[in-house]
C-alpha cells in the first residue's frame, strides 16, 4: 500500500471530544519551571546512537501532577489552535494530548490557518518525504506569520528531536517561534508563555527521557474510537529506524493505569480501543518489580465491556506463546494482528538488526495461524535496504505471498542522519529501488483485492464510524479485520456496530447493504 492508497482509506469523518483524565490519588512531585530549568537549552543533545544505546536502566518516574499554571488557565479565551499532524497513530495521539491541553488553557480547535492564534506542526521524521513535507509547510506559512505577526508557529515531534533540523529551521525559518521536543509535550503552557514574550525562538528538547507523566488531558478525536498509549519509546535499534533516538527508551506505563483509561473509555461509550506502543509486545519488559508482560495486560484489558480492542505495531522478536495463546481466546480481542517483517531476506534482516530470520517469522506465523485459524495478517516492508540485491528482494515478495498478508505499508528505504545503516556505502541505484516497489506494490494490490473478493456475499459486522467523505448519502465503517465497507443507511446507527452484507468488493474497500435489523418488542 502506498501513501496515496493509505490517504484513501482514511475517508471518514469524525469529530472532537475532550476527554479529562482525572488527576488521580497517587502520591504528587510538585514540579515547579525552577526544577524544569535546568534541562532547557543547556541539556540539548543531538540524537547520537551510541549514547542512545548506552541509555541505562534508570527507575522510570510516574508522575500524576501535571497542571496549567494558573496564569495560563484561560490565556486561550477567544484564541484558536490548529495542529498540522504527521507520520504514526503515536503523533496523532500526541495530537489529541496537545489539543487536550490547549483546550483546558480556553483555546478552541479551528481547521483554517487564516484564523488560529497558535499554527503547531506535529512532525514525523522517519522519512525524508515526511521532513520535506513539513519544511513545505514552513514556507507556506511565513506570509501567515509576516501578515500576524502576533500568530505563534511551532514545530513539535520527533523532527525536533534532530539537532540537523532544529539547526535548519532555526537557520532558514526565522519565523518559527517555537521548537519542542517529544518529552516536552506536558510543557506546553510554559513554552507557549516564553513564546508570547520572549523576542528570540524558543527551543526546548529533552535529550533526557524516562518519566511518564500520566495525566495529561486529552482532546480524542471522535466518540467512537480511541488510542491508549501503554508504552513509549523504542529499544531495538534497527539500523535503519530514527526512532529510538526520537522517542527515547521503551517505557511501559502501569497496568493499573491502563486499565483504569480504558475503563473510562468503555463507560462514556467508546466501541473500540487500539492499544499503542512502537513494539507494544515489549510491553512490561521495563519493570522490575513484577512479571507482568503484554499477554498479561491484553487478558486483563479484554475483560473490560468493550466491543473491540487492537494493537498496534507488534514486533515479531517480542511474540511470545502466551500472547498467542491470549489472542487466541478471541472475544473482543480482534483477528487481526499487524506484524511488520520489512524484509523476506534472513540477510537483510541480519543487516536490519531484526533479531529474527525469515524462517523464525514463518514459523511464527504458523504458529499464529494454528492457535487462530481465521486471523488476518497484515505487514511494513522496506524495499531497496542498502545493497539488497534482486535475489534477496525476490525473497520479500516470495514472502508476501507464502504468509498471505492481506496488505501491507510499503516503502523506499531512506537514510536517516545518524543511523548505522545511512552510514553504508550503496550500490543501488533508485531507479531500481523505484521498480522494486512497484513490482511489490502490484503484488499487494492483487492479495489484498483477492481477500476483498472473498468477502462477496458475506456478513460482516461493521463499526459505523460516520458518513463517507466522497458522499454524505453513504455511510462508512471497518470491519473486525479492518476493511473499509461503505454502504447506505440511517445517520442514527453512527457508532454502533451493525451487519452488512457485502455487495461487491474494490482492491481496498468493500460495498455491502445494511442488513435489516431485528427489533424484539416485549409481548
Ligand atoms: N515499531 C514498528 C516495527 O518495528 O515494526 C514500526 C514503526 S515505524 C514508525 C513504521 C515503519 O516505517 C516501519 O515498520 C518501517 O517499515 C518503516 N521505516 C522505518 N524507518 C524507515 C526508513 N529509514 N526508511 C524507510 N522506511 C522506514
Ligand atoms: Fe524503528 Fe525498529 Fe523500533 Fe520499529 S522496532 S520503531 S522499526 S527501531
Amino acid at each position: 500500500m502506498n501513501e496515496q492508497q493509505r490517504n484513501e482509506q482514511a475517508k471518514i469523518k469524525t469529530d472532537l471530544s475532550t476527554d479529562r483524565k482525572s488527576a488521580q490519588d497517587k502520591p504528587l512531585t510538585e514540579k515547579t519551571t525552577e526544577d524544569f530549568a535546568h534541562y532547557f537549552q543547556t541539556t540539548y543533545e543531538p540524537p547520537n546512537i551510541r549514547q542512545a544505546r548506552k541509555r541505562g536502566r534508570d527507575k522510570i518516574e510516574v508522575h500524576y501532577d501535571f497542571h496549567i499554571p494558573e496564569k495560563m488557565e484561560r490565556i486561550g479565551e477567544g484564541k484558536k489552535f490548529l495542529i498540522r499532524t504527521y507520520g504514526c497513530q503515536m503523533n496523532e495521539h500526541d495530537t489529541e494530548v496537545m489539543a487536550g491541553i490547549f483546550t483546558e488553557m480556553g483555546y478552541e480547535p479551528t481547521t483554517e490557518t487564516a484564523e488560529a492564534d497558535i499554527i503547531l506542526l506535529n512532525t514525523c521524521a522517519i522519512r525524508e518525504n515526511a521532513e520535506n513535507k513539513v519544511f513545505g509547510e514552513l514556507g507556506h506559512l511565513k506570509p501567515l506569520k509576516l501578515e500576524n505577526p502576533d500568530l505563534i508557529v511551532g514545530v513539535c515531534g520527533c523532527m525536533s528531536q534532530q539537532e540537523s533540523v532544529v539547526n535548519k529551521i532555526l537557520q532558514k525559518h526565522q519565523h518559527v517561534d517555537l521548537i519542542f521536543g517529544t518529552h516536552n509535550i506536558h510543557r506546553i503552557p510554559n513554552l507557549i508563555e516564553e513564546a508570547m514574550y520572549s523576542k528570540a525562538q524558543v527551543v526546548e528538547v529533552w535529550s533526557k527521557e524516562g518519566d511518564i507523566i500520566e495525566n495529561l488531558p486529552k482532546a480524542r478525536h471522535g466518540k467512537i474510537k480511541a488510542w491508549v498509549n501503554i508504552m513509549y519509546g523504542c529499544d531495538k535499534f534497527c539500523t535503519y529506524c530514527i526512532v529510538p533516538m526520537t522517542r527515547g527508551k521503551e517505557r511501559s506505563r502501569l497496568p493499573e493505569d491502563i486499565i483504569q483509561e480504558v475503563r473510562h473509555l468503555a463507560a462514556q461509550g467508546y466501541q473500540e480501543v487500539t492499544l499503542l506502543g512502537q513494539n507494544v509486545n515489549a510491553y512490561g519488559k521495563d519493570f522490575d518489580d513484577k512479571e507482568y508482560r503484554f499477554g498479561d495486560l491484553l487478558d486483563d484489558v479484554s475483560k473490560i465491556d468493550i466491543p473491540r480492542i487492537r494493537f498496534t505495531t507488534s514486533h515479531p522478536r517480542d511474540f511470545d506463546d502466551h500472547l498467542i495463546d491470549v489472542l487466541a481466546k478471541g472475544g473482543n480481542l480482534l483477528d487481526h494482528i499487524h506484524l511488520p517483517v520489512q524484509s523476506g531476506s534472513s540477510h537483510i534482516l541480519r543487516k536490519m538488526n531484526r533479531k529474527y530470520t525469515r524462517e523464525s517469522y514463518l514459523e511464527l506465523v504458523r504458529k499464529i495461524k494454528a492457535a487462530i485459524p481465521n486471523v488476518t495478517l497484515t505487514t511494513d516492508i522496506i524495499v531497496g535496504f542498502p545493497n539488497e540485491t534482486e535475489e534477496q528482494f525476490e525473497e520479500t515478495m516470495t514472502l508476501m505471498k507464502e504468509v498471505g498478508f492481506e496488505s501491507a505499508y510499503t516503502f523506499i528505504y531512506s537514510p536517516r542522519e545518524g543511523t548505522p545503516a545511512a552510514a553504508q556505502k550503496d550500490d543501488i541505484p533508485e531507479d531500481v529501488k523505484k521498480a522494486r516497489l512497484h513490482r511489490l506494490n502490484a503484488l499487494v494490490n492483487e492479495q489484498s483485492k483477492q481477500s476483498m473478493a472473498s468477502y462477496e456475499g458475506k456478513i460482516v459486522k461493521v463499526l459505523v464510524e460516520g458518513e463517507s467523505k466522497k458522499d454524505d448519502t453513504v455511510l462508512a465503517g471497518y470491519t473486525e479485520k479492518n476493511k473499509v465497507v461503505n454502504f447506505k443507511g440511517p445517520k442514527s446507527i453512527i457508532g454502533s456496530i451493525v451487519e452488512v452484507k457485502i455487495t461487491d468488493a474494490k482492491t481496498w474497500s468493500l460495498n455491502g447493504e445494511l442488513v435489516e435489523q431485528t427489533v424484539e418488542v416485549n409481548p
